[in-house]
């Protein structure tokens, strides 16, 4: 059984746009703009032996403000420039009732069935309260990245930060913490 790191995709591993003052997702080729050190992030993960997939929901899809393959588009951007092993994607809306429409854990158990993922010792990293219970509801160990955006909802991560960068070392540090002790993570 793999670890992995599940990342949300806008403001996590690329830049937010603002629209009336709200966080939302590119919605153009053009907009869309890696965050710094995501990309030195991703690559100390993996030399750890982490798996690195990103979930995201683009419910622009779904609204009629992105075409899917704009999105695809982006995607094979962050798969060329990111050493990530996959991207597990909802295009629907709330309208939808999906399974894979986080909050809830779609998108995280089909990848953990896929490759093989053992999800108490995996975690996930969010700028949303959609990502914490997602993660919560997955078992995964989840880091919030806090923007103090206005609207969001309840949130209950197991720890906060201001960068994926910053997660990431967290993740590393926690298993030296492991090493160290030689007894399993305490949660
Ligand atoms: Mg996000």
């Amino acid at each position: 059984m793999r670890r992995a790191v599940f990342l949300d995709r806008d403001g996590v591993i690329n830049a937010n746009l603002e629209r009336d003052g709200r966080p939302v997702a590119p919605t153009t080729l053009a907009q869309f703009r890696l965050l710094p050190g995501v990309d030195d992030a991703v690559r100390r993960l993996k030399e750890r032996g982490y798996l690195v997939i990103v979930i995201t929901n683009q419910p622009d899809v779904a609204n009629g403000l992105t075409e899917r393959a704009t999105v695809e588009a982006m995607h094979d951007m962050v798969r060329a420039r990111l050493l990530i092993d996959d991207i597990k994607t909802c295009f629907h809306n709330d309208a939808a009732r999906c399974d894979c429409r986080k909050p809830k854990p779609g998108l995280i158990l089909a990848a953990a069935a896929e490759h093989g993922i053992d999800l108490a010792r995996s975690y996930v990293v969010g700028d949303r309260w959609r990502d914490v219970a997602a993660g919560r509801a997955a078992g995964c160990f989840s880091i919030f990245i806090d923007y103090s955006y206005q609207q969001d909802g309840p949130n209950f991560p197991d720890m906060v930060v201001k960068s994926l960068p910053e997660a990431a070392a967290i993740i590393l540090s926690r298993e030296e913490d492991v090493a160290a002790s030689g007894h399993p993570a305490s949660r």
